[in-house]
């Protein structure tokens, strides 16, 4: 295999992993009993990290 097809095929591979992630990570947000701390514009979940802006 040519070494443009292999990175081809990695990049691929990784999108997948990447998605799988979300996934993942979207799945433990929404179980997640967030703690948030404050600061002056958004809040942040201490635990899952979730990110909120404070003016919407
Ligand atoms: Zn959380």
């Amino acid at each position: 295999m040519n070494r443009v097809q292999q990175i081809e095929r990695e990049i691929a591979e990784l999108s997948n992993r990447i998605y799988q992630l979300k996934i993942e990570l979207e799945k433990i947000r929404k179980t997640c009993a967030h703690e948030f701390l404050e600061d002056r514009y958004t809040q942040t979940c201490i635990k899952c990290n979730l990110a909120q802006s404070l003016y919407y």
